[in-house]
């Protein structure tokens, strides 16, 4: 594995391991661009917190922590500052006028939420209601639409478990966006490892016919998962079981 561009910390609350065990892990697993993205943080109003996600208030530590590793680092192995980032539409802008100027090097789009989160369905939660696959997928492309993200994370993390046609429609169309707008589709290794529902195989079965390109993320959450070869090989031969193009570095 050349790049892993998604890396998480401790900020999100459900990451285990300092910053300096995933550079060291990354580069015993022979990785030399490493991106770190962690769950963003999100201005909602009020007093709403997700629980998931760093606050605002961490971003400077984060920003300030990995932007001296980096430098440290620097003659081993690349280091990226980014964020996994919802598309929120209320609150977009707010957080890239916070976030770019301390030294945002990308985005990943993880849509775990819809709509604006508070108060809305998440995206893992099982439904066989249409209309929120449907609102998945607009808001996913809304966001792209942009042209703020890198790439699109765990593209299949909307667990719809409704009428298969009405799925394969509503993907159709996001794969089809994806593949006009070169947006590569993650092949997520966390949910690999973890035996998840994603990535799926009716999911990535529609990105093969389309013709999408694939990148792999660790979605690493333990330092671990950086170094393990034999998981890497693994996401490889997923890609290669759909004839997936692979992108082993991305232009960041
Ligand atoms: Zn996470
Ligand atoms: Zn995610």
């Amino acid at each position: 594995m050349f790049a892993n561009y998604h890396t998480h910390t401790t900020r999100c609350h459900h990451a285990l391991g300092s910053e300096r065990e995933y550079i060291e892990a990354a580069i015993a697993g022979g990785i030399q661009v490493l991106g770190f993205s962690d769950h963003s943080p999100q201005p909602f109003p009020g007093t709403y917190r997700s629980g998931f996600r760093m606050e605002m208030t961490d971003a400077p530590d984060y920003f300030a922590t990995l932007a001296a590793l980096r430098e440290e680092y620097a003659d081993r192995i690349r280091i990226l500052i980014g964020l996994e980032c919802e598309y929120y539409p209320a609150l977009f802008e707010e957080l890239l006028r916070t976030v770019k100027p301390m030294g945002l090097d990308y985005l990943i789009l993880g849509q775990h939420g819809l709509f604006n989160e508070q108060g809305a369905p998440m995206a893992p939660r099982p439904t066989e209601d249409p209309a929120l696959l449907r609102q998945y997928v607009d808001q996913v492309i809304e966001g792209l639409q942009t042209g703020e993200y890198l790439y699109l994370a765990h593209p299949d993390i909307m667990n719809f478990v409704g009428d298969p046609a009405e799925y394969d429609r509503h993907m159709l169309r996001l794969c089809g966006y994806c593949k006009e707008h070169n947006v590569p589709l993650e092949i997520n290794l966390l949910g690999l490892s973890e035996h998840r529902y994603y990535p799926s195989d009716r999911f990535f079965r529609l990105a093969a016919q389309v013709g999408n390109t694939a990148v792999i993320g660790c979605d690493a959450h333990k330092p671990q998962v950086l170094s393990d070869t034999a998981l890497h090989a693994e996401g490889v031969a997923f890609a290669a079981r759909y004839g997936l193009t692979l992108l082993d570095r991305l232009p960041v």
